[in-house]
C-alpha cells in the first residue's frame, strides 16, 4: 500500500518537472587539493551551460547529449561547505541544479627540512621580483577561456617517479611555509617536458623560485605548470599539442637538484595532478 502512494507520489513528482530530463552528479564531499568531476546527461541538446563554483561563474562549452563531464576542484584552502550551481538553458525553460559539496580536511605528510639560514630567507633586494613573480603567475592562472583544448587522459609530462608529492606541508628550520602547489618528478637534466593537454602558452619567464617557467592555458579554467626548466621550448601564445615538448628538465630557480615541478590548477587553485595524470 505504501509502495503504491510513494509510486504514484513520485509520478505525480515527475509530472510537475520541468519538460527536459537531466541529470546531474556531482560528489557530495571531496578532499582538500582534489580535482573532481560532474557528470551530466540530458536527453535534449541544451542552447547553453552555466557553472558556479568558488566565487566563479562560467559558460561550459555544450557537448550533449550523450553526457559530458565539467573538470572541477577544491583547493588546499578550501576546506569546508561549497555550492555546485548548473545552469541549463533550452529556448523554453531552463534548469537549475544546486549541490551541497564538503570539501573534507585531508592529512598530507609534513616535512621539515634545516638550511643555511640565507637559503631560507631571501635576501631585501629580491623581496620586489618575488612579488612580481607571484603576481604575474596569479593572473596568468586566473584566466578563464571558455573553450575547452584538452582532452580527458592527462598525459604524464616526464616518465620519473614522484620525488615530492603534492600537498606536502613544508617547514624550514621549523617554521611552516605554504604546502607544495604540485608533485615534483624525478628527471635527468635535459629531459624532455611534454605537454599534459593541449593548450595554449599563456606565461613563460625566468622566476626567483620557479626558475625557467612555462604554464599552459587548456580551457575551461585548468592550467598546467612546468617549473625549474634548464630551457624552455615555446613562446607565449602559441598552441602545443598534447605530448608536444615544452621544455627540459633542469634546476633553475630554488631547486636543490634536477627535477620537474608540476602544478595543475582549476579556476586558479592548485591541485593534485597525480589524480589526473594517465600512467
Ligand atoms: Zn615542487
Amino acid at each position: 500500500m505504501i509502495r503504491k502512494i510513494l509510486f504514484s507520489l513520485l509520478l505525480i513528482f515527475f509530472w510537475a518537472m520541468p519538460v527536459y530530463a537531466l541529470d546531474v552528479l556531482a560528489p557530495s564531499e571531496v578532499g582538500r587539493g582534489e580535482p573532481f568531476w560532474v557528470d551530466m546527461r540530458s536527453d535534449e541538446r541544451p542552447l547553453g551551460i552555466k557553472v558556479g563554483w568558488m566565487d566563479r561563474e562560467f559558460a561550459v562549452p555544450v557537448e550533449l547529449p550523450g553526457g559530458q563531464r565539467v573538470l572541477l576542484g577544491a583547493g588546499l584552502d578550501k576546506k569546508g561547505e561549497h555550492e555546485l550551481r548548473m545552469i541549463f538553458y533550452w529556448d523554453e525553460e531552463s534548469q537549475e541544479k544546486t549541490f551541497n559539496i564538503t570539501v573534507k580536511d585531508k592529512d598530507y605528510p609534513e616535512q621539515h627540512l634545516s638550511l643555511p639560514e640565507e637559503m631560507v630567507t631571501p635576501p631585501q633586494e629580491v623581496h620586489e621580483r618575488i612579488a612580481r613573480d607571484r603576481e604575474q603567475i596569479r593572473s596568468a592562472l586566473g584566466t578563464l577561456t571558455t573553450d575547452r583544448y584538452w582532452e580527458e587522459d592527462f598525459r604524464e609530462p616526464v616518465p620519473g617517479d614522484v620525488s615530492s608529492p603534492f600537498g606536502v606541508q613544508r617547514f624550514l628550520n621549523g617554521q611552516p611555509r605554504s604546502a607544495h602547489q604540485g608533485v615534483d618528478l624525478r628527471g635527468p637534466e635535459g629531459t624532455p617536458v611534454k605537454a599534459i593537454a593541449r593548450g595554449r602558452v599563456v606565461l613563460t619567464g625566468d622566476f626567483y623560485y620557479g626558475g625557467k617557467t612555462v604554464i599552459l592555458d587548456h580551457g575551461q579554467g585548468i592550467h598546467s605548470l612546468y617549473m625549474h626548466l634548464s630551457s624552455i621550448d615555446v613562446r607565449e601564445d602559441v598552441f602545443v599539442s598534447q605530448g608536444e615538448t615544452v621544455g627540459e628538465v633542469g634546476m633553475t630557480g630554488r631547486a636543490t637538484g634536477p627535477h620537474l615541478h608540476l602544478g595543475v590548477y582549476v579556476l586558479g587553485d592548485a591541485v593534485d595532478p597525480m589524480y589526473l595524470l594517465d600512467r
